[in-house]
């Protein structure tokens, strides 16, 4: 604990923390030590520091969402998830830094500024960098970790705790640990509570695990996994307990490679790497078939308007009455709340809850919102039908390429941006399924480039056993 303590001051120009809960760590580290030294009964977390996305609820520690809005609030009670890890004894070392709301895959749209990718730092990276840009100044080279959970893989890749709860909603955990060079791992929806996540879209929503090792992964499943009376979408039974055994006979598998993920946009590097995977499946005996998600191409317009619809009625709780900032204006209790959103929302979480506001209007419901759930469920069943098939888990890239700089990322408009980025994320959500994404190889820059599996709904176990085969 100590020694991640003193990893995060060392590394606090990565931004990645928004809150070091110092004093809550050391206290908790202390109380493990002394069950350990009596010999009492020890949690399958005792004593291992982990980190928090901060968009979930912490009893007595601030809860910001990155976002003005939520500055100052200290929530009086614990998610569901970070309880079952405080209850398995793991130490909490803090909350993370994220997109505002969770809304980005860059980690550069918080109100605390952006999260910078430790790999950025790696001597392989800054020398090829050297070469290329004949000695332009290193530091506004740095690299963006991706997101919104860009807070909570940086943590893990710097090493200043072994995993961290990130959230996934259109691939906000896959994203920035394919880019951070860590599994990246959004279990099936229910399988996991969402009770005090702040919620993005609720339909979708999943809390997400970030750590080295896909048995690390497996480890943190099984102690959040679980029933919980406070979300009714959560399954009665979780299937317990995930021990991953080494798989070493593949040749059973049946691994789908989606034809339609092959776009244009991918880079040609992270296109290879994928092909290398499936030929090493294809090797060890593995059946390995070209299958099709035929409406993979209205993914994300279809995610957008479910997505900003379900934000736009999300948000309404924020009216500057019950928590959170508050404007001081006193004309009117409307022009407080106007002005309250207006402070307290940067302008991605605004435009969302304009275009969803719009799709929920009377006459374009039908027309936007009801049609985008159609889609939704041709979107789900490409996947029913292919796992139908025979095919056991799908193998597809996590993102186009690895990870860019900074400059370059934020010359997009924030607004299109993320959407690109999530092409083959956001389909897992819409779907519920389980899904992983692995660290496959380094690029030619020398920056981490992530695999991502998707599996059957609820066979989170098989999913994670190759995914550990693979890695
Ligand atoms: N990038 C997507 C969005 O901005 C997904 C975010 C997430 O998974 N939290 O909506």
């Amino acid at each position: 604990c100590q020694k991640c303590l003193s990893l995060i001051k060392k590394t606090k120009f990565l931004n990645a923390y928004i809150t070091i809960s110092e004093e809550v760590a050391l206290k908790q580290a202390e109380e493990s030590e002394k069950r350990y030294k009596k010999g009492h009964s020890l949690g399958a977390l005792d004593g291992i520091p982990v980190a928090v996305k901060d968009n979930f609820s912490t009893s007595g520690i601030e809860t910001t969402c990155a976002s003005n809005m939520l500055k100052g609030y200290v929530p009086p009670y614990n998610a569901t998830v970070v309880q079952r890890l405080l209850d398995q004894g793991a130490v909490l070392m803090g909350k993370t830094n994220l997109d505002e709301f969770a809304m980005g895959s860059g980690s550069t749209d918080g109100v605390f500024g952006p999260v910078k990718n430790p790999w950025s730092y790696s001597k392989q990276y800054r020398e090829k960098r050297k070469q290329k840009s004949h000695g332009e100044n290193e530091d506004s080279n740095w690299l963006i970790t991706g997101g919104s959970s860009g807070g909570s893989a940086a943590a893990v890749s710097a090493f200043t705790c072994f995993a961290a709860l990130g959230s996934d909603t259109g691939g906000s955990t896959r994203n920035p640990a394919a880019h951070c060079g860590i599994v990246g791992f959004k279990p099936s929806y229910g399988l996991v509570s969402r009770h005090g996540l702040i919620p993005l879209v609720n339909s979708m929503d999943v809390p997400g695990i970030l750590t080295r090792c896909v048995d690390d992964a497996a480890t943190v499943l099984g102690v959040l996994a679980g029933h919980d009376p406070k979300d009714s979408t959560t399954i009665q039974d979780p299937g317990k307990p995930f021990m991953l055994s080494s798989l070493t006979d593949v040749s059973k598998l049946c691994i789908g490679i989606p034809k339609e993920y092959l776009v244009p946009e991918l880079s040609s590097e992270v296109r290879s790497f994928w092909s290398k995977a499936a030929n090493l499946f294809e090797s060890e005996g593995a059946k390995v078939i070209e299958v099709s998600l035929p409406h993979t191409s209205y993914s994300i317009v279809c995610y957008h308007v479910l997505c900003t619809s379900e934000v736009a009625s999300n948000m309404a709780r924020f009216d500057g009455l019950e928590y959170g900032h508050r404007c001081d204006i006193d004309v009117s209790t409307e022009a407080m709340y106007a002005a309250t959103r207006r402070e307290g929302f940067n302008d991605v979480v605004r435009g969302r809850i304009l275009a969803g506001n719009f799709f929920l209007l009377k006459e374009n419901y039908a027309n936007y919102f009801i049609k985008a759930q159609k889609v939704r469920r041709l979107i789900a069943n490409d996947f029913v039908n292919v796992f139908n098939s025979g095919v056991d888990v799908l193998l597809t890239p996590t993102t186009l390429s690895e990870a860019v700089p900074y400059l370059e990322f934020i010359k997009e408009d924030n607004r299109t941006r993320s959407a690109q980025d999530d092409i083959f994320t956001q389909a897992v959500n819409m779907a519920g399924l389980p899904a992983v994404s692995v660290p496959v190889a380094l690029s030619n820059q020398g920056l981490p480039v992530g695999l991502q599996f998707i599996g059957r709904a609820f066979c989170d176990q098989q999913l994670l056993t190759v995914a550990k085969w693979f890695e």
